[in-house]
């Protein structure tokens, strides 16, 4: 047994000696010391021993064992370092092409975005862009929600001194155009708005199109039609619309705009909590209040206002239900659209 052992050490470091390439120290590894290998079949004789023998030539068969083991690793690490990294001898193909480097796509709140300023100034509508950090007066007095107003605590605003804050929405272009400008009056303003709120449907930042209308004898109809329109082309559906009756400081009367179920046409499905109805956006004939605060005479003019948030418009057309999934940057996400 012994000699067994001392032979076997003797055979494995002449192999070792003689190896040149990985496939044979491969071939070594098995034939040495794998599972069904030369050093196991040895070990398992040990059992066959006498009682007094077996620990001494246990001893023996595990030191010769890591010896063996210590020179394939020296041996394993020699070879590695004199192997060049193309190890068959290929020369690499010069013919083939390049890696092309992935194109870029709009993000989908952009692409949306686009849509949304595209389909509005095709009805004549220009755009207004206004600035992200807000006076307390366009955000709020001008549009008719003095200080200590209730619907205040519906915006979780962020402030950065007590009359300069993160506008809440973009209705603020409302005031700021209106003060300088005399009706007719169409326009949008696009832009990014900011409140202290995240769930799986709000983010701290989340994108919004405000759009006003001003003139002579403007009614609840061209409301409905602009936005029977907007509908149309955003979901390429002829949706029904429908007004619920709602507040808002510089609306009245005001009114939440449902669409049928993008997802189920109406029948009610999951999203739409089987209600068949998805509540897009608010709306309403501009408060009076507002007219007076610009100087407008609210006897001869009239107009509406809506605002519709880009992400909720973008998570109903392609069926996301975690608006999260916007602003995580995931590539596997975005290269969807
Ligand atoms: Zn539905």
């Amino acid at each position: 047994m012994e000699q067994e052992l001392q032979s076997l050490a003797t055979e494995a470091k002449d192999g070792l000696h003689r190896l040149d390439d990985s496939h044979q120290l491969e071939d070594f590894r098995i034939r040495f010391l794998g599972r069904k290998g030369l050093f196991s079949t040895v070990m398992k004789k040990l059992g066959t021993a006498s009682a007094e023998d077996r620990p001494r030539l246990g001893q023996l068969a595990n030191s010769i064992k890591k010896e063996i083991e210590k020179l394939f690793e020296a041996k394993k690490s020699s070879l590695a370092a004199s192997t060049p990294s193309n190890a068959s001898g290929d020369l690499p193909d010069l013919t083939l092409p390049g890696r092309c480097p992935e194109g870029g796509k709009l993000h989908p709140v952009t692409q949306i975005m686009t849509e949304t300023c595209e389909i509005f100034e095709n009805l004549g509508f220009s755009v207004a862009e206004g600035p992200d950090v807000e006076l307390d007066h366009y955000n709020f007095e001008a549009l008719n929600i003095p200080a200590h107003h209730p619907a205040r605590d519906m915006h979780d605003t962020f402030y950065i001194s007590d009359s300069v804050l993160l506008r809440t929405h973009t209705s603020p272009m409302q005031a700021r155009i209106m003060e300088n400008q005399q009706p007719p009056l169409r326009v949008i303003a696009p832009g990014k708005v900011y409140r202290c709120d995240s769930d799986i449907t709000h983010t701290p930042m989340f994108h919004q199109v405000e759009g006003f209308l001003v003139d002579k004898d403007i009614s609840f109809a061209d409301l409905k039609g602009i936005l029977t329109v907007f509908t149309q082309k955003m979901f390429k559906k002829d949706l029904p619309l429908r007004f619920r009756p709602s507040f808002f400081p510089f609306t009245e009367p005001s009114a939440e705009v449902d669409i049928a179920c993008v997802m189920c046409d109406g029948a009610g499905c999951r999203v739409c909590k089987k209600t068949g109805w998805l509540e897009i956006l608010g709306s309403g004939m501009i408060d009076p209040e507002v007219f007076k605060m610009v100087g407008y005479d609210p006897e001869i003019y009239s107009g509406f206002a809506f605002g519709l948030g880009i992400e909720r418009i973008a998570m109903l057309k392609y069926g996301i239900d975690d608006i999260r999934l916007f602003y995580e940057n995931d590539q596997r996400f975005l290269s969807q659209f």
